[in-house]
């Protein structure tokens, strides 16, 4: 996956902050969506950080014996009368879909949401084949009728107001103009049940797969995925390999802190447990069902120094704790994967040469790694990635420039001391109450968006020895 939009990620950041509107949602939304998260936490059956740490050990054992799950549950899809598909990257799992729509004449293909397609172009894929492709998940349909990409994991329309999103249905679907947000969800709601009913092929994407039983699981708050994976006489679930659990008993762990950490809520309103096609004796269902496991760069980051990244459950709320995405939003960051998330799985599965400023998109403040349901150090893989990107030759100039400076620096004391001196005055000299709002020169890009500190009138080595003076400890060990 490259970047498609020939800007940089810093012009990128730039439009992201001139946008007040969109920062304003996504502050307010994710800010949310963290207290949510805090007090559904506090209803688990055992303490939040018990459960975390089960979550995570589940994780790292199922990443452990992979090739071990990954047979199991591809035995157990079909013994169940599903048939399982491998795809090494991207193009492949878009030809093996494509000639599941193309041998079964598919010309309306209903998908709810999931972020595998979204990595792997599928839109665009089958769109080229001649299908007609709808959104079913009502966000991302928004997000498709207004042709962008989502800006976030889970809520992919954070960045828009109801009345945006209005205007977006009255011009593109002629719905009277409403700002009321359930006129406009009944409103949609009929238009998708006649998409449900004469769709060919459903696509969905898997939250779970359960090796010992072959069960996909999909996790939704809107009922549209139960109808894409109901409804058509096909349906197609598009799977990263790592998204397996070994044993149902494993499942009922994760769920407990996916919907808690994604949405505050205990449990999502709709959890789907889908183990093969229709039985001879079922009245719903597809004919078909088919796994499409995906590998598009996973199995390379297994066993590496970023391994970590795997564990991931897609459930946003490292996304919602972090300073920077609240403040750039989902699309500055130019990848499918926003947020603390995006920035350490986009470089591991495509490379840092290609990905080297994600990295470094993060105050490495820790607040994505206090959420994580399954504790990925995301800022000791972060340093782990921009250690790469040194070592790749991929540091900008002027911070190579900028640290050999401070280096020099900082290795001669009296020099240091003399800077921090300077500094200090200089800072308090146009300092008000504390904060500078404008900074000079380069330093002005600091100032575009928020306050600095004034350098304390004492450094602190400064105030230690005053201190050690005063309490007589002074010489000391
Ligand atoms: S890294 Fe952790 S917090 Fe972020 S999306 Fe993945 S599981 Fe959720």
């Amino acid at each position: 996956m490259t970047d498609t939009t020939n800007i940089t990620f810093y012009e990128r950041v730039e439009e992201a902050l001139q946008n007040t509107q969109a920062r304003g949602a996504f502050d307010r939304a994710t800010k949310r969506f963290t207290a949510l998260r805090a007090t559904a936490f506090t209803s688990l059956p055992a303490a939040g950080d018990l459960t975390r740490d089960r979550a995570r050990a589940i994780r790292a054992e199922t990443l452990s014996h992979l090739d071990r799950y990954l047979a199991q549950f591809a035995d157990a899809v079909a013994t169940a009368g599903g048939q399982v598909h491998w795809a090494a990257d991207a193009a492949e799992a878009n030809r093996i879909i494509g000639e599941i729509a193309q041998v079964n004449h598919v010309q309306r293909v209903v998908k709810s949401k999931s972020m595998v397609s979204e990595e792997i172009h599928l839109n665009h894929a089958l769109e080229a084949l001649g299908c007609e492709v709808i959104e079913s998940d009502l966000g991302e349909y928004i997000i498709q009728l207004a042709g962008e990409t989502p800006s976030h994991i889970i809520t992919p329309v954070i960045h828009k107001t109801k009345e945006q999103v209005g205007e977006i249905l009255r011009d593109k679907i002629n719905m009277p103009l409403t700002h009321e947000v359930t006129e406009m969800t009944a409103f949609v709601r009929m238009k998708m049940r006649e998409i449900f009913l004469t769709a060919d092929m459903g696509i969905s994407g898997v939250n779970f797969g359960v090796a010992e039983t072959g069960t996909i699981v999909t996790v939704t708050n809107e009922g549209n995925g139960r109808m894409t994976t109901t409804c058509p006489r096909i349906h197609v679930a598009v799977m990263g390999i790592e998204r397996l659990v070994p044993t149902l008993d494993d499942l009922s762990v994760m769920l407990q802190v996916l919907a808690r950490s994604a949405t505050g809520q205990k449990l999502s309103v709709y959890t789907n447990l889908i183990t093969g096609p229709r039985r001879a004796h079922e009245p719903d269902g597809p004919d078909e069902l088919h796994v499409v496991l995906i590998d598009n760069g996973r199995s390379k980051v297994l066993g590496t120094e970023v391994a970590e990244i795997l564990y991931c459950i897609r459930c946003g709320a490292c996304l919602n704790a972090c300073p920077v995405y609240r403040e750039i939003g989902g699309h500055a960051y130019g990848s499918v994967y926003p947020g603390p998330i995006g920035s350490v799985v986009t470089p591991a599965l495509y490379g840092v040469a290609l990905w080297s400023d994600l990295p470094h998109a993060s105050s490495l403040c820790g607040a994505c790694r206090e959420v994580c349901p399954v504790r990925i150090d995301l800022p000791g893989l972060l340093l782990k990635l921009r250690h790469q990107t040194a070592a790749a030759g991929k540091t900008p100039k002027y911070l190579q420039v900028g640290l050999r400076a401070f280096r020099w620096a900082g290795t001669r004391p009296a020099l240091f001391h003399l800077g921090m001196k300077f500094a200090s005055w200089g800072s308090r000299l146009i300092a008000s109450r504390g904060w500078i709002k404008r900074l000079p020169g380069p330093l002005s890009h600091w100032t575009q968006s928020r306050d600095f500190p004034a350098f304390a009138k004492e450094s602190f080595s400064a105030q230690l020895k005053k201190r050690r003076r005063e309490s007589g400890i002074e010489g000391q060990p």
